[in-house]
């Protein structure tokens, strides 16, 4: 039987080269890299470009999403002094989710994920509630997952320290970069 197409919502390399690799055993993936959260544009070229090699390390195709960054910001402005975790991060999920079912049920795929939940500092939860809305909306599965667990955040880290690829320390937004400097 072949195996069922799945479009990755990818949001850097170190993420996705962990869970690419793992989701690669049971489907055919791609990699949506969708992200007009990230600032500076310099940083969003950087984890564009370090997704890139992982994209040729693990063997997937990867589509680059538009950098619609003055939309991002519309829709978050309102919530800039809320911390990590707060408000403004569900809408920030649900913005780069919901284009990701928009483009997974455009290309036809089988159904869709984000490699977002590896993170500690991601809400699973949420993602997965978010997830599931917008399957529902654009009539293609939404694949649940939280990969941090089994160590799988640990396992990432060791992985991508291997092929040396560049890890942020600041989620991706102005007002994440803001915070870490404070
Ligand atoms: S902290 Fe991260 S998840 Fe939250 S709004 Fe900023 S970029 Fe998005």
């Amino acid at each position: 039987m072949p195996q069922k197409k799945i479009l990755v919502h990818i949001c850097c390399a170190p993420d996705a080269l962990y869970v690419l690799s793992l989701l690669k055993e049971e489907y055919d993936a791609a990699g949506y890299f969708y992200n007009p959260n990230i600032y500076p544009e310099e940083e969003y070229r950087l984890r564009l470009a370090e997704t890139k090699k992982v994209a040729n390390i693990v063997k997937f195709n990867l589509i680059e999403g538009p950098y619609n960054q003055e939309e991002w910001t519309r829709f978050t402005i309102k919530y800039k002094d809320e911390p990590e975790k707060g408000r403004r991060c569900d809408i920030c999920y649900a913005l780069r989710l919901k284009s990701t079912a928009q483009k997974a049920s455009e290309l036809h795929f089988d159904c869709f994920t984000t490699v977002m939940s590896l993170s500690p500092l991601k809400k699973a939860d949420t993602l997965n509630r978010i997830g599931k809305m917008f399957a529902e909306r654009y009539n293609v599965p939404f694949l649940e997952a939280n990969f941090k667990k089994k160590a799988g955040f640990h396992k990432s880290v060791l992985l991508s320290r291997e092929y040396g690829l560049y890890r942020q320390n600041y989620c991706g937004c102005s007002y994440s970069l803001r915070d870490r400097e404070k």
